[in-house]
């Protein structure tokens, strides 16, 4: 997420923006290298009026390119201006290790890292600690014994990223569900279990609609399923309230206009 003030972000804030730019900027650069030497290909065959149509997505990547490094100038100068702060990277391999910088000699200018952002500007020691055995020597020469020999809880920014996802489905899934207010299955007569707020709402016009079609045909005849589909409606309407925080009038007088709707078009 883009930076409004570097002076009051953590570092862990900065170098997750800067990582993701990175990642822009090189995309941008990959696309710009492609057309380029598609071009150059379409020339060659005395094709240029083609090439001239790759000209706007040329255009296109380069301005990504300037823009990523427009926004990476204040982080890093933000980063210098801090007097830098403590960064982890892991090796992108199985049991790739965690270096404190890519500059490490046990490490090859092909070697592929991850940014580990959410260690940035962590003690050390705490680095280490999370790392286990996964520290490099060369990085972390103080490490001690024990903690060596410990595995790593080190999460790749892919792991991070996944988890985030299933954090955001199971809050998506969270908000669409219905429980009693004590938090246990929203059990009921006639209609059974009831998991989403969707359902919730649509049983409960049709618990009230239902009830009044009977009171209508005899109350005396159906006083026990009228009173059935009351109870409900009532067990409904106090999962909703509780839900959101609203009294059961407020819901109530919100919901009305459905039980009027329901009654209408299926028993009236
Ligand atoms: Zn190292």
């Amino acid at each position: 997420m883009p930076i409004d003030d570097p002076t009051t972000a953590t570092p862990s804030e900065i170098d997750e923006e800067l990582a993701r730019l990175d990642i822009e900027h090189a995309k941008a650069q990959d696309a710009l290298n492609k057309l380029t030497a598609r071009v150059q290909r379409l020339v060659n065959d005395g094709m240029a009026e083609y090439a001239t149509e790759l000209q706007p997505r040329i255009e296109q990547a380069r301005q990504t390119i300037v823009e990523c490094e427009a926004a990476a100038r204040p982080l890093d100068a933000e980063f210098e201006r801090r007097g830098g702060w403590t960064r982890a990277w892991l090796v992108l391999n199985t049991g790739g290790h965690v270096h404190r910088t890519m500059a490490c000699r046990t490490c090859f200018p092909s070697t592929r890292f991850a940014w580990l952002t959410q260690l940035s500007g962590h003690d050390e020691t705490e680095i280490v600690e999370q790392v286990g055995k996964a520290a490099c020597t060369e990085c972390y020469p103080s490490a001690p014994v024990d903690i060596r020999n410990r595995p790593s809880r080190i999460k790749t920014p892919e792991q991070l990223a996944r988890e985030a996802e299933k954090a955001e489905r199971a809050k998506a899934k969270a908000a669409k569900a219905i429980t009693a207010p004590d938090g246990t299955p929203l059990h009921t007569k006639g209609y059974g279990q009831i998991d989403t707020e969707f359902t919730a709402r649509r049983s409960y016009a049709d618990a009230l609609a239902y009830a009044r079609h009977l009171a209508r045909a005899s109350i005396a005849h159906h006083r026990d399923t009228i009173a059935e589909y009351r109870e409900d409606a009532r067990l409904i309407l106090a999962a909703l309230a509780a839900k959101h925080g609203r009294t059961e009038d407020d819901l109530c007088a919100e919901l009305a206009p459905k039980v009027e709707a329901r009654w209408k078009r299926e028993y009236k």
